[in-house]
């Protein structure tokens, strides 16, 4: 038979089959909050006034388009892992980690998986229930089984904390376990510092293999606070995996910028971890590009740059706060039988709201305002102008 013939429709993404809807809808007053992505109070993706500075030195030195190494950028690859791990700690300090441009967080987690197939073949993967819709397939095409841990509870809006300790407790050692560094995606719950030291010891003790997804550094508390896990993991010693995205901290989506980077116990055995992560990349796409890599570097290795970022990143979690606090007052306000407190405890860009299926798709079809079925907005695609929309909307259907 003909090749393609055989071949059926895949099933639609679903959050982008949302932005298909939201495009196609006339209303003027249509909102997406369905996306994950960072608009600012105009609803514009903000271009950073910091990558604006780092293109205009680059623009100035008119550089030839070389490859690039394998493993990426040096400066970047060196900025990287000093913003995730600290420049000061112990791994740094004794070289155990090694970092690796990605393919935004995306291409690190599927590096990250790659890598642990061929090392790890046999060992399964946990990912929270629920968790960011990709983490699943990613790690299931990569060969993987992929198991859910409990995560969030419906009934307190919160984490299920005795279900996730007690999910760890039982994996099998050397289970691979993908947990959000902060501003859990979709939930916006978070685990307390005490959680985490709770889940650091029972990880480290039954030698489970910790890959930290951290999409979202500097949204929760700031830059320093976000990767306060990443570092107490490094300290517990033991493999470590992370990948980090600037896609939504530095607005550059679309430039694909991340990293995977992974701390061993040596600086030799770093060095072999290293040799056959680049093997993975020179199979997948051989090297990664240049200009986002080069923009980041700038500006986290030039001071005033690196300063200006922390401020503009400050601006874009203040301004998610206070959609935040605005959209539980002004509830409180309209709708005052419903409780929406729980909204200014979660943590990132992220909301899930409690609206049921039924609520999603009225919102739509009577106000075209799209949200996820699961009742997952996106808090920072809120602004000044559309929130009182937003919220006259969800009152009536409440
Ligand atoms: N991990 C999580 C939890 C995310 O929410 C996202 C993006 O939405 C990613 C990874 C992927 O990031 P990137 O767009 O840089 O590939």
């Amino acid at each position: 038979p003909p090749l393609f013939s055989a071949i059926t429709m895949a099933p639609r993404d679903p959050i982008l089959g949302i932005t298909e809807g939201f495009n196609a809808d006339q209303n003027p007053a249509k909102v997406n909050l369905g996306v994950g992505v960072y608009y600012d109070d105009n609803g514009k993706v903000p271009l950073l006034e910091c990558v604006k500075k780092a293109e205009a030195i680059l623009m100035e030195k008119f550089a030839p388009r070389t490859y690039l190494p394998i493993e990426g950028l040096a400066a970047y690859d060196k900025a990287v892992q000093e913003l995730v791990f600290g420049a000061d700690s112990a791994v740094v300090q004794e070289k155990r980690a090694i970092t690796a441009q990605a393919i935004g967080g995306t291409g690190a987690l599927k590096l990250g998986a790659d890598f642990l197939k061929r090392f790890a073949p046999d060992a399964q993967v946990w990912i929270s229930d629920p968790s960011w819709e990709n983490h699943r397939a990613l790690f299931e095409s990569a060969g993987f089984t992929v198991n859910n841990y409990p995560y969030y509870d419906a009934s307190t809006r919160g984490v299920n904390f005795s279900g996730m300790l007690n999910a760890l407790n039982t994996m099998p050692a050397g289970s691979i376990v993908l947990l959000h560094a902060c501003c859990h995606n979709p939930t916006g719950a978070d685990l307390t510092d005490d959680q985490w030291t709770q889940v650091i010891a029972v990880v480290t003790t039954r030698g489970l293999v910790p890959f930290l997804d951290m999409a979202y550094q500097g949204f929760g508390d700031g830059i320093e606070a976000d990767g306060k896990v990443v570092r107490r993991f490094a300290e517990a010693g033991g493999a470590l995996f992370v990948s980090n995205s600037f896609s939504k901290s530095f607005s550059l989506y679309g430039e694909r910028v991340g990293a995977l980077s992974i701390a061993a116990s040596s600086a030799e055995e770093a060095a072999r971890i290293m040799s056959q992560l680049k093997r993975v990349i020179r199979t997948n796409y051989s090297n990664p590009p240049i200009h986002g890599g080069q923009v980041v570097a700038t500006v986290l290795s030039t001071p005033e740059l690196r300063q200006l970022w922390e401020e503009e990143l400050a601006g874009m979690r203040i301004r998610i706060r206070e959609m935040r606090a605005a959209f539980v007052s002004k509830l409180k306000e309209k709708a005052p039988a419903h409780n929406f407190d729980f909204v200014t405890q979660q943590r990132g860009m992220f909301s899930y709201s409690g609206l049921t299926k039924e609520q999603v798709e009225k919102l739509r079809d009577n106000n075209s305002i799209y949200a996820v079925d699961t009742g997952r907005i996106c808090v920072a695609a809120l602004n000044k102008r559309n929130i009182d929309v937003v919220i006259d909307a969800i009152t009536a259907v409440l």
